[in-house]
C-alpha cells in the first residue's frame, strides 16, 4: 500500500499494514514462530540493543502481529498500536505501562464487569486508587479529580446500558487535570467512532468482539500517540508477556477486512429490533443509542456514525421473566460474547455483572429484568420470532 495516499477506512481495513515477504504472497502471511534467526552474533546484538530494526522474539515482535497493529492504528487514526492477548490484558498493559502506586484513576460506573474487578479487586492491592463516577455526568468527573489523578477511563456506549459519555468534553476535563483520557472503543469500533479524533489520548480494544467479528479468538490493543504508548505499554508487554498470538492476529486481520459492512448491517438490524422491542407490551424499557427515546440520543448521533449493534431492554416481571425470554430462544445463542455474526443474548445481572456487588450493580443500572442482545447477521424476521416466543410467556 502506498502510504503517501490518504485512503478511506474501507480500504485501510483491507490493505493497511501489509508488508510482503520475498514470496510476494497476496494474503497476509502467518508467521507462526516464537523466535527469529540472526545472521551473526553481531546482528543479534544489534537487534537486542534496538540499533537494528527487525523481529527478535514473538513476545514483543512478530510480523503478523505487526500487520494487525498497523492496520488498527490506520483505522483509529493512531500513531502507535500495541496488540495484547485480550481486551482485559490491554487495559492491564495500559495501567502497568503508564501508572504507578499512589496514582488515582477516575473510572465510569458503566464499564465492563471484569474491568471493575480489575480496578477494584486487583489494582487496588498494588496501590492504585480509583473513583467510580457516572458515565454521563461531566461535572461528576470534574469533582472527582484529585492532585494525583492520572487517568480517566470510560466505555461509550457502555455495556450493557449503552450510556453515552461525551468524549470531547471529558477530554477537556482530563487535560485540565493533567490526566489522560482512555476510551474502550469495543462497542463502536473505528467504523463508527474514532475517540482520538474527539480528543481522547488512548483507545482500548477487545479485538475479541467486532474486530474479529466471528467469535473465534481473543485479542486486544492499546492505541495512542507514540510517546504515550512507547516505551511504557510496549515495555510492559516485552517484559510481562500478555501478548497477542500471531495466529489470533491473522484471524482478526481477516475479520477486520469486513468490519465496515458487518457493522453497517448489524447496526441497521439493531435499530429495527430496538424499534420493534419498544412496541412490545412485555417490555418496560429499551436502551439503544439510535432511538430518539435514548437519553443521550443527540450526543450519540454527533459522536458516532450509527447506533451500534447492541440493544438492551428491561423485561416486565424481573429475573423470572427475563430468564423465560432467554430460555425460550431457539436461534439466538445464550452466551456472553458480543460482536459476533451470530446474535447473542445475555442476562447481565447473573453473568457478566454477577461477580460485582449488588450495590455496584444497582448503581450501574443492571437490574434483574435487564437483557442484552448483540445483534448478528441473521434475518431480522427470524430474530424477532425468536424473542417474541419468550416475551409471549
Ligand atoms: C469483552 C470486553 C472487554 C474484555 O475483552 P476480552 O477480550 O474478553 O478480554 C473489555 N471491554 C469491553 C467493553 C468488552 O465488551
Amino acid at each position: 500500500m502506498d502510504n503517501k495516499e490518504k485512503y478511506d477506512l474501507e480500504t485501510l481495513a483491507v490493505r493497511g499494514g501489509i508488508e510482503r515477504s520475498q514470496f510476494g504472497e497476496h494474503s497476509e502471511a502467518l508467521y507462526l514462530t516464537s523466535s527469529f534467526v540472526f545472521k551473526s552474533a553481531a546482528q543479534a546484538a544489534e537487534r537486542f540493543a534496538e540499533r537494528e530494526q527487525g523481529p527478535i522474539y514473538s513476545r514483543f515482535t512478530n510480523p503478523t502481529v505487526k500487520v494487525f497493529e498497523e492496520r488498527l492504528a490506520h483505522l483509529e487514526g493512531a500513531e502507535c498500536c500495541v496488540a495484547t492477548a485480550s481486551g482485559m490484558s490491554a487495559i492491564l498493559a495500559m495501567v502497568m505501562g503508564l501508572l504507578k502506586a499512589g496514582d488515582h484513576v477516575i473510572v465510569s460506573h458503566s464499564v465492563f464487569g471484569a474491568t471493575v474487578q480489575l480496578f477494584t479487586g486487583i489494582l487496588q492491592r498494588f496501590g492504585l486508587e480509583s473513583t467510580f463516577v457516572s458515565a454521563t455526568d461531566v461535572s461528576a468527573w470534574k469533582q472527582a479529580v484529585k492532585p494525583n489523578t492520572r487517568l480517566f477511563f470510560l466505555e461509550t456506549p457502555s455495556n450493557p446500558l449503552t450510556e453515552i459519555s461525551d468524549i470531547a468534553a471529558l477530554a477537556r476535563v482530563a487535560h485540565e487535570a493533567g490526566a489522560l483520557l482512555a476510551v474502550d472503543n469495543c462497542f463502536c469500533t473505528p467504523a463508527l467512532q474514532q475517540p482520538l479524533a474527539l480528543g481522547a489520548d488512548i483507545v482500548i480494544h477487545s479485538a475479541t468482539k467486532y474486530l474479529d467479528g466471528q467469535g473465534r479468538v481473543l485479542g486486544g490493543a492499546v492505541l495512542g500517540k507514540r510517546e504515550v504508548i512507547l516505551p511504557g505499554v510496549l515495555g510492559f508487554l516485552r517484559t510481562a508477556g500478555p501478548t497477542m498470538s500471531p495466529f489470533n492476529a491473522w484471524v482478526i486481520l481477516k475479520g477486520m477486512e469486513t468490519l465496515k459492512i458487518r457493522m453497517e448491517a448489524q447496526c441497521a438490524s439493531a435499530l429495527e429490533l430496538a424499534r420493534w422491542l419498544e412496541a412490545q407490551p412485555g417490555i418496560e424499557r429499551v436502551f439503544y443509542p439510535g432511538l430518539p427515546s435514548h437519553p443521550q440520543h443527540a450526543l450519540a448521533m454527533k459522536q458516532q456514525k450509527n447506533g451500534g449493534g447492541i440493544v438492551s431492554f428491561i423485561v416486565k416481571g424481573g429475573k423470572d421473566a427475563a430468564w423465560r425470554v432467554v430460555d425460550n430462544t431457539r436461534l439466538i445463542s445464550i452466551t456472553a460474547n458480543l460482536g459476533d455474526t451470530k446474535t447473542t443474548i445475555t442476562h447481565p445481572a447473573s453473568t457478566t455483572h454477577g461477580r460485582i456487588s449488588a450495590e455496584a450493580r444497582a448503581v450501574a443500572g443492571v437490574t434483574d429484568g435487564l437483557l442484552r442482545v448483540a445483534v448478528g447477521l441473521e434475518s431480522l424476521k427470524d430474530l424477532k420470532a425468536d424473542l417474541a416466543r419468550g416475551l409471549a410467556g
